[in-house]
């Protein structure tokens, strides 16, 4: 059973936190090749900018250039020549992944994997205020991993992930943490 059947005030009140890697692949290798940090950096599957292959991940630095998430790597060139072009390390990626999710795991065993990057945690029976668990949380991940993330909470799992749209941040009574939210890949 995942959830404890929930009164009506207990569901009004759920809190979702909804965990979000910043450019994660980018991310990591970083981590790896401290030498890339702080610059443009793009991965793709083959690396090789002059291949058909997409975007899988920019750096924010890249981002900044107009970089996104499945633009062909031959036009993230066009826009930032001397950004760094590495190939996707699925493996390596897949092994902090699975790193953040124990890490996750272990702070709150309510979790829902929702991808390489991403997970969901019903912390509403953690007797602490929510910017307290985001931060704990992305203190934890950050000291681990070396990963910054993005953090979102809200009564349900779309508004936890939408946290980061700006218009929300006018829904305080959602309690919303958008501090740190940016729009990831
Ligand atoms: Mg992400």
């Amino acid at each position: 059973m995942f959830f404890k059947k929930l009164n009506c005030y207990e569901l009004f009140m759920r809190r979702i936190l909804h965990a979000d890697m910043d450019a994660f692949f980018a991310a990591i290798e970083q981590q790896r090749h401290p030498e890339l940090k702080g610059k443009p950096l793009v991965i793709g599957d083959s690396g090789d900018p002059r291949k058909m292959d997409l975007v899988s991940t920019a750096s924010y630095e890249a981002r900044k250039f107009g970089i996104y998430f499945k633009m062909p790597l031959k036009t993230a060139r066009e826009l930032c020549p001397h950004a760094v072009f590495l190939p996707a390390d699925h493996k390596e990626y897949e092994k902090v992944s699975k790193r953040i999710k124990d890490i996750l795991g272990k702070f709150c065993p309510i979790m829902e994997d929702a991808g390489i990057d991403e997970a969901f945690l019903d912390i509403s029976r953690i007797d602490k205020p929510v910017e307290e668990i985001a931060r704990e949380i992305k203190k934890m991940i950050l000291n681990e991993t070396g990963i910054s993330c993005s953090i979102g909470i809200a009564p349900n799992k779309l508004l936890a992930k939408m946290a980061w749209i700006n218009f929300l941040k006018n829904l305080g009574s959602l309690r919303v943490d958008i501090s740190t939210r940016r729009r990831g890949e």
